[in-house]
């Protein structure tokens, strides 16, 4: 089926009004109406060009909620209605070692990104900016009732992004968290962090989104163009979430943590970033990195959602101010996550 989508073109250039194609509904796929499509920083680096050249015209959104408007023969998990998600991956091969351990995301033989990646029949995959997709059905979550479909969507990426790092370094009661930056997937770590017990401090550029951290869980708030921050809190923390977009000095937040603490990078920067071994061996300190989450862990987190009262702070949006909002993210003016609307694509 010939359905609409805004697309970027090229590298650079504004995203604009298109048509994709969607394949058949085949034996193990799930046809969605979509009703709402996050936009992720991811989708900016990507169509940037950040990252390396992409198949375009891409069709970016990986933070995808709608309503299942068909289902093949063999799908006994989701039926017509019901209100699903799709996140970053739309298939992995099911079979390696990381897949059957749920961790579909680091899959040994790749896993298929939403967008500008290629399917196993070859296709190149565009994502939920657009009125309809088509996905594996073992790739659609269960958006859980009580959370409100656009404040879902984010979930599907800066959700599960910060949820992950979390749970697998143990964020909870009588734990320290810093989150660096206050962004979309900032603010969800903030919220999920606070929601499992941690004590939670944000570390953003400048106080100036201090009333909303505290708001949103955190119990305290520095700003990270204040060098005192970094006397303050040095040795703090167990656990740091880096959220940022652009690169960081590794060592000034390595020397935030306590002995044996950890400062996890999910922040995904073009350029390399460097750290000083002694900023490590000084305090058996980790540097780590995490990537989105697998399925079964993402429907956990959806699930931890529903039972907190956790979504995102969306601001709603229409396709067409698509280009506008990318500009608002890349000055970090984002409270927290542009949502678009898709029915504004019909
Ligand atoms: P975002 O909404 O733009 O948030 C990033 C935040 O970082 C900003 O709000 C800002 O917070 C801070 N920041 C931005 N530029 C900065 C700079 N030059 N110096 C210091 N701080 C800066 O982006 P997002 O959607 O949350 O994504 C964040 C990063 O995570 C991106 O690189 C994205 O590609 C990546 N990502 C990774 C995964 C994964 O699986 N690992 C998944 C999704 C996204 P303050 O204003 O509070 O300082
Ligand atoms: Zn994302």
């Amino acid at each position: 089926m010939r359905v609409n989508a805004y697309a970027a073109p090229a590298a650079g250039r504004p995203l604009a009004p298109t048509t994709i194609e969607r394949r058949d509904v085949g034996p193990d796929d799930v046809l969605i109406e979509i009703t709402h499509a996050g936009i992720c920083h991811s989708d900016i680096h990507t169509v940037n060009g950040d990252w390396g050249p992409q198949p375009f015209p891409v069709v970016p959104g990986h933070e995808i909620v709608g309503t299942v408007a068909e289902v093949g023969d063999e799908v006994t998990t989701h039926r017509v209605g019901d209100r699903v998600g799709v996140g970053c991956m739309v298939n992995s091969c099911g079979r390696c070692a990381n897949c059957r351990n749920g961790d579909e995301q680091y899959c040994l033989n790749g896993m298929v990104g939403t967008y500008a990646a290629t399917d196993r029949d070859g296709t190149t995959t565009q994502g939920g900016y657009s009125t309809h997709v088509v996905v594996d059905a073992g790739f659609v979550l269960r958006v859980p009732d009580g959370i409100d479909s656009a404040a879902a969507a984010p979930l599907l990426c800066a959700g599960i992004t910060t949820y992950s790092p979390l749970r697998h370094w143990g964020a909870g009661p009588g734990t320290k968290v810093a989150v660096v930056g206050l962004g979309g997937l900032g603010h969800m770590g903030v919220k999920l962090a606070h929601a499992m017990g941690a004590e939670v401090t944000v570390l953003s550029q400048s106080l100036k989104k201090q009333e909303d951290g505290l708001r949103l869980g955190a119990d305290s708030y520095f700003a990270t163009s204040d060098p005192d921050t970094f006397t303050e809190l040095a040795g703090r923390f167990d656990l740091v979430v880096n959220t940022v977009s652009a690169p960081i000095d590794v060592d000034a937040y390595l020397s935030l943590l306590a002995v044996g603490g950890a400062l996890v990078n999910v922040g995904a920067p073009a350029e390399p970033l460097s750290l000083n071994v002694f900023s490590l061996i000084g305090g058996r300190r980790s540097y780590a990195g995490s990537m989105i989450g697998g399925i079964a862990e993402t429907q956990e987190m959806l699930d931890f959602c529903a039972e907190h009262g956790i979504g995102a702070e969306v601001e709603v949006i229409a396709a067409d101010a698509v280009n506008e909002a990318y500009e608002r993210v890349l000055a970090s003016d984002v409270r927290y996550r542009f949502v678009i609307e898709t029915a504004t694509l019909r």
